[in-house]
């Protein structure tokens, strides 16, 4: 490290779901931490912590406790029972159960506001912590030694902040990835995911459902007072013509895509929709720099598992940085030992998720006899096969493969 000691041991680019998470976790290890988030809170334009309703995972279920908040994050969420999963019109369809998984819940269902909201007062309580926002990171660079981020706040004043180590935490479409000199490739799905949330007839009961229709797949999946929050993936054209409906037509598409598991729906809220992408960064490191979250792969959002992937990476930088600074380390956060450790630890999770969702999204998205009939072979299997089951299971509650210690439930310090 250079003989001048930066401003910040770390400064994080972002302080959305991931950007956030980061640095509540790693608080407790009394480094001197800057967040900086272009996006005031509370502001209706807040990209991350929006009205969308996030499936935590079992792996993100730990990494709150490991922090500390998941207390306050379960009182806020609802618990997944069962997740079912079937194919409209067809022949066969999968569940997957909490008691047969001998665990309380398979996830749990969280407004992002909401948790937005835990984890900025978890933010404000760490005095080791200081947040910029709203404030932009608008240009970086580094030395061997240095990364330097230039940030415009609100009132157009400039500022400079130097740290031993820049970590991306600014979504799928961070500029800060291409500031560092990161290529990404980046395949539109061309469809967009419509969500809001309504009151159903019957009780949802703690089923997560996923059913794919002609349209595109239909996520419903329990929220916090008797409430169901919806997801409907349709291609760009004919989701704008299901945006441009109005409420009771919307309510009427939807019931008959879906069915009537749920019965009858009403009341339903204001709706919004996001364009698919899959976006994947060549590297997850620059000097000096690390890429986490959608900065560094963006999902499509099928398999609930963006948020759940970005906090797993979340889990094995806090690992990475602990052990820097244990006895074993030199106290360097941004040293190339630790980045390269870094991304090689992300390295196979991600691939795999990649793969899978993106797999997930062809496979149902095919309307070709020979696919069809492979994916209803795929769901009776899937269904049928106990060991087939569980190793989905796994994936979709986080944990396969060697988990770092948040992951694990273990607090850094
Ligand atoms: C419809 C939908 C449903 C989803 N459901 C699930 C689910 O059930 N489970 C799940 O695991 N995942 C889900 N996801 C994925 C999940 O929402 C994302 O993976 C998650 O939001 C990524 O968080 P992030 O912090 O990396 O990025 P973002 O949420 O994009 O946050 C980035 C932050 O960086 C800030 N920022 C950007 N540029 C700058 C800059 N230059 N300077 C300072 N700040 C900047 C932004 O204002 C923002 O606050 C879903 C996604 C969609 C679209």
């Amino acid at each position: 490290m250079s003989q001048s000691r930066p401003d910040y041991d770390l400064v994080i680019a972002g302080g959305g779901m991931i950007g956030a998470s980061l640095a509540v976790a790693l608080s407790p290890l009394g480094l001197r931490i800057a967040v900086v988030e272009a996006v005031a809170r509370g502001a209706v334009e807040q990209p991350s912590f929006d009205e969308r309703s996030t499936a935590l995972s079992r792996s993100t279920q730990r990494s709150f406790e490991a922090m500390g908040l998941w207390s306050k994050v379960k009182a806020a969420s609802t618990p997944i029972r069962q997740v079912h999963v079937s194919d409209k019109g067809r022949f066969g369809f999968a569940h997957i159960d909490a008691e047969e998984q001998n665990v309380e819940a398979l996830g749990y269902v969280c407004i992002n506001r909401v948790l937005g909201d835990v984890l900025a007062s978890a933010l404000d309580a760490a005095d080791n912590v200081t947040l910029y926002c709203p404030a932009r990171i608008t240009a970086a660079s580094s030395s061997a030694t240095l990364s330097t981020v230039s940030l415009t706040h609100a009132d157009g004043s400039e500022e400079q902040l130097t740290t031993g180590l820049l970590v991306a935490a600014d979504g799928a479409r961070s500029s800060i990835r291409e500031m560092l000199g990161v290529a990404v490739s980046v395949s539109d799905y061309r469809q967009k995911a419509i969500i809001g949330n309504l009151l159903t007839e019957l009780p949802n009961q703690g089923v997560a459902y996923e059913r794919f229709t002609e349209t595109g797949p239909i996520a419903m999946l329990p929220v916090n007072n008797g409430r169901t929050a919806f997801v409907w993936i349709a291609e760009t054209a004919a989701a704008d013509r299901l945006l441009a409906l109005d409420d009771t037509d919307f309510q009427d598409a939807l019931l008959s895509a879906f069915g009537t598991r749920l019965g009858a729906f009403s009341r339903i809220g204001k709706r919004a929709a996001y364009p698919l992408f899959l976006t994947r960064a060549a590297r997850l490191t620059a000097q000096r720099a690390v890429l986490v979250g959608n900065a560094a792969h963006g999902l499509h959002p099928v398999a609930a598992q963006g948020f759940n992937l970005g906090m797993r990476d979340v889990a094995a930088l806090c690992d990475c940085i602990a052990d820097a600074l244990g006895p074993g380390g030199d106290g360097d956060l941004g040293a190339p030992a630790v980045l390269a450790r870094y991304a090689a630890w992300r390295k196979s999770d991600q691939a795999r998720l990649v793969g899978l969702t993106d797999g997930l999204v062809r496979l149902f998205g095919s309307e070709q006899a020979g696919v069809r009939t492979l994916r209803n072979v795929g769901m009776l299997a899937f269904d049928v096969v106990p060991g087939v089951r569980r190793r989905f299971a796994e994936y979709a509650m986080g944990l396969k493969g060697r988990l770092p210690r948040l992951s694990r439930g273990i607090a850094l310090r």
